[in-house]
């Protein structure tokens, strides 16, 4: 899952991103409305942490304009606990959720796993292919039942994928969904990530049962 904070409050904004990249989030920083708008529609998020006072650009018009555009994408806003008109704003702006600010970091991070899951309720809750099962919302795959240990990254990958099952899926539509900005395009990173996956997947490249390789494109998850 990518992630972009909008903050321009620079050590909230660095200790968010520090403490959710460790919670396996990919995370992009913009300081300032317009950078963050900007940054919103360059990348493909599948969540906003929006604060709404923000230089250059308020963060009710970044909302506004990002949910015109985007309308499947996650938002939610950081407010000012002396503002209450600003959260009913906001809700009526297109936020999914709010938060007010001081807030605990644990309170963030369960706000964020509870819109990804009503998110992921309204489309499907486990994924599944063939012996695949996988839990977007905590995070777990299982291959027949037995629970699998991935890496972050593998997970991102099996998710995107799964999410994209029987469609070819490009090197780059996974740097842009499983990495962050700080991703170097220029590596065979994927390819060794796909690699680790298969390996506990127990899959054979050259007779795959669930990855495949479209030379020259990107990969496929078999569909069923
Ligand atoms: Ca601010």
């Amino acid at each position: 899952m990518r992630l972009l904070i909008i903050e321009d409050e620079r050590d909230l904004a660095n200790a968010l991103a520090k403490g959710l990249r460790r919670e396996g989030y990919n995370i992009d920083l913009a300081c300032d409305g317009e950078e963050g708008l900007h940054m919103g529609q360059v990348n493909d998020y599948d969540m906003l942490i929006l604060d709404l006072n923000l230089p250059r650009m308020d963060g009710m018009e970044v909302c506004r304009r990002m949910r015109a555009m985007y309308p499947a994408i996650l938002i939610l806003m950081l407010t000012a606990r002396d503002a209450p008109e600003d959260r009913v704003a906001g809700l009526d702006t297109g936020a999914d959720d709010y938060l007010i600010k001081p807030f605990h970091f644990s309170e963030l991070t369960a706000r964020i796993r509870a819109l990804f899951r009503r998110d992921s309720r309204a489309h499907e809750l486990i994924l599944a292919c063939g012996d695949i099962k996988l839990d977007p919302a905590s995070h777990v795959a299982w291959l027949n039942n037995r629970r699998l240990e991935l890496t972050r990254k593998e997970f991102g990958i099996l998710e995107y994928l799964m999410r994209h099952a029987g469609e070819v899926v490009s090197q780059e539509a996974l740097l842009e969904h499983v990495w962050d900005e700080r991703a170097n395009l220029f590596t065979n990173t994927v390819r060794v990530h796909i690699n680790g996956l298969r390996h506990k997947l127990g899959d054979d490249p050259d007779t795959p049962c669930y990855i495949e390789t479209i030379i020259g494109v990107g990969y496929r998850m078999k569909a069923g």
